[in-house]
């Protein structure tokens, strides 16, 4: 459920996993307006659905119209997952889980001893970054173009904000740069900045996957860092769903992956 939708890779790995588990459902796209999007979820059953996922702009509007929320969702103010129990609908968000869980998968030992890490922007991706990597005991610098924002976030979570003009103080004593801006996605600005003051030693992570290496990702490849795509993460994200809705034990084969890979490839332009 989204405004606009039309994007959006989830139906390509839900319906490879209705289809891998041989369970008879479907993971179709919604595309609702905002104000045909609560009157939607409250019938949810009614109009044949087990639950969903919620995307922009409907997350906060998913949030405040729940009758329970998950831990993370509370902590981040945002519900990009709903499903019924007990004929109740309930909400979480699952890119806190998706955003570690990639780390972990693709940087494994990325969380050294005294880590710090460089979050760029103070939106949704932003705010499940932050968490998590609070949870982990990480110290976190977090640089966004409107400081008030990041000072909010910062205050929040624990951590410190900055504006864009610290960079080149904060990365020589960054272990992990997370960028969690809109800047190098397809169709964008490209964002703009100098690795060279970086420990070799530092993994950097896009969260964008669109394209898969953006311009950040192939100056730190050619650095010889360690990189993270945001493919792992809505990869990551999904089976928290899944799980929900449809039971059973939905795995992160290499053939899902190539195959969304190859979509976003095929998909965007050059
Ligand atoms: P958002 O809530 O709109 O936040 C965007 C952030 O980027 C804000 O901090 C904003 O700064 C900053 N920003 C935007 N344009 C900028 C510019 N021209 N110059 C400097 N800063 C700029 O967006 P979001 O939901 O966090 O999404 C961010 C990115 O993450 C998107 O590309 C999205 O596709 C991706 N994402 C990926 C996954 C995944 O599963 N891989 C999941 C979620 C999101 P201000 O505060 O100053 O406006």
């Amino acid at each position: 459920m989204g405004h606009p939708v039309a994007h959006s890779r989830s139906p390509m790995i839900h319906n490879y996993w209705l289809k891998q588990l041989g369970i008879a459902g479907v993971y179709e796209l919604k595309d609702l307006q905002p104000d045909e999007f609560v009157p939607f979820i409250k019938n949810l059953s009614d109009n044949g659905y087990v639950g969903g996922n919620v995307t922009l702009p409907h997350k906060e509007a998913a949030f405040r119209n729940v009758a329970a929320r998950d831990a993370a969702s509370e902590a981040v103010g945002a519900v990009n997952t709903l499903w019924l129990e007990n004929g109740k609908l309930l909400g979480g968000n699952s890119d806190t889980h998706g955003f570690i869980a990639n780390l972990d998968e693709r940087a494994p030992g990325w969380d050294v001893k005294g880590c710090r890490a460089l979050i760029l922007g103070a939106g949704g991706a932003a705010r499940a970054a932050v968490y998590m990597l609070r949870q982990r005991g990480v110290e976190v610098d977090l640089v966004n173009r409107t400081l008030p924002r990041a000072q909010e976030l910062a205050t929040r979570f624990g951590a410190h904000a900055h504006g864009w003009d610290a960079l080149p103080r904060l990365l020589p004593r960054s272990d992990v740069v997370i960028n969690c801006t809109p800047l190098g996605m397809a169709g964008k600005e490209p964002l703009q900045i100098d690795l060279t003051p970086l420990k070799r030693s530092a993994v950097v992570y896009d969260v964008i996957y669109v394209p898969l290496e953006t311009g950040l990702l192939a100056q730190a490849k050619k650095r010889g860092h360690r990189t993270v795509d945001g493919l792992g993460m809505l990869l990551q994200q999904a089976g928290f769903g899944f799980r929900k809705w449809f039971g059973g034990n939905p795995q992160l084969t290499a053939e899902l992956r190539a195959m969304l890979e190859a979509d976003i490839v095929a998909k965007t332009p050059k």
